[in-house]
């Protein structure tokens, strides 16, 4: 017993369309994505060549999609995906502190940051996380940092300030509204890892900080952090025409397949995803 047939992973254009047309050939359908008034298309003044709305903002064209999906049958998860693993006939996401069960996977993750900080992929399980509710309990009573590049890490800080920890929480920009009395705030662009068999040492640009843990909150995880098995080619996952990856039951659509980056090719490969899905289910 699965609990959905299919989860998009990503609510962008491409994820949206994937999910709208899943629940249109009557498939269980989630999307399970970050905040998507966080994405950078949220943040596009002027949109001209999407047809039919020429001059919406990035933001109208947004809320226009979300309202849209939750007037289909399809669940809205907020929250990230970490991984992706393979369960003989299915897959187990996981996101946040929650696991679900899938017939079928769509990728719709935009394009990702694959560049990880020095010291980062070495210190990984060891130091380094990307979830607080996963792993904040491990680091009670002990110097944890929050890498915020998106500005719901606050969320994050402030949940290890609540656990127990100690916390810094880092941005590159100003601090964002919500932040907790107890969680300091640093500035800072460029970061490092060092220490021994653990990590001890945060590098933020030219200061080094002594930290047991550290928390990174990207806007996206990298495809094959997410599922080390996927097919990836320069950072995007590698597809065919039906918007198939390498593993049988994984599709992926949108800016994370490559270019051209844009928003009619993302909704129509997310449309093409969520038809190879649903007959990938159906001859099962
Ligand atoms: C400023 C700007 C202006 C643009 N203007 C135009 C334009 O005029 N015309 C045009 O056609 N295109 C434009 N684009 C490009 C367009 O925004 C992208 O091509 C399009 O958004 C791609 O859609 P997508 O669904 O593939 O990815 P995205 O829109 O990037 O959506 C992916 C979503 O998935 C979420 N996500 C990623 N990883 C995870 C995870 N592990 N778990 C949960 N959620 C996750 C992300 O946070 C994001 O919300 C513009 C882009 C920008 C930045």
């Amino acid at each position: 017993m699965f609990d959905y047939d299919i989860v998009v992973v990503g609510g962008g254009p491409a994820g949206i369309s994937a999910a709208i047309n899943l629940a249109a050939k009557g498939k269980s359908a989630a999307i399970c994505s970050n905040n998507y008034a966080e994405s950078a298309l949220y943040k596009a003044k002027r949109v001209d060549n999407y047809p039919g709305l020429p001059g919406i903002s990035g933001a109208q064209l947004l809320d226009g999609m979300a309202r849209q999906v939750q007037s289909f049958d399809v669940k809205t998860i907020r929250s990230q995906v970490l991984s992706v693993a393979e369960i003989g006939d299915g897959f187990y996401i996981s996101a946040g502190s929650e696991v679900f069960s899938v017939k079928a996977v769509i990728l719709a993750t935009g394009v990702v940051q694959t560049a990880f900080y020095p010291g980062e992929t070495q210190y990984l399980g060891r130091g380094v996380s990307y979830c607080a509710t996963c792993d904040g309990m491990l680091y009670r009573g002990r110097k944890t940092a929050v890498i915020g590049l998106r500005n719901d890490a606050v969320e994050e800080a402030n949940q290890l300030l609540e656990i127990g920890c100690e916390v810094v929480l880092i941005m590159p920009n100003d601090p964002p509204e919500g932040i907790k009395p107890g969680v300091e705030f640093l500035r800072g662009r460029k970061f490092a890892f060092s220490g021994d068999e653990v990590l001890r040492t945060l590098t933020v640009d030219d200061e080094n900080i002594p930290v047991d843990g550290v928390f990174i909150v990207r806007a996206s995880v990298a495809p094959d952090l997410l599922m080390p098995e996927l097919s990836v080619k320069d950072g995007y996952i590698v597809v065919n025409e039906k918007m198939e990856t390498n593993i049988a039951g994984v599709f992926a659509a949108g800016d994370c397949t490559g270019r051209p980056y844009q928003i009619s090719k993302a909704s129509g490969q997310g449309q093409v995803a969520a038809f190879s899905a649903a007959s990938y289910i159906e001859r099962k």
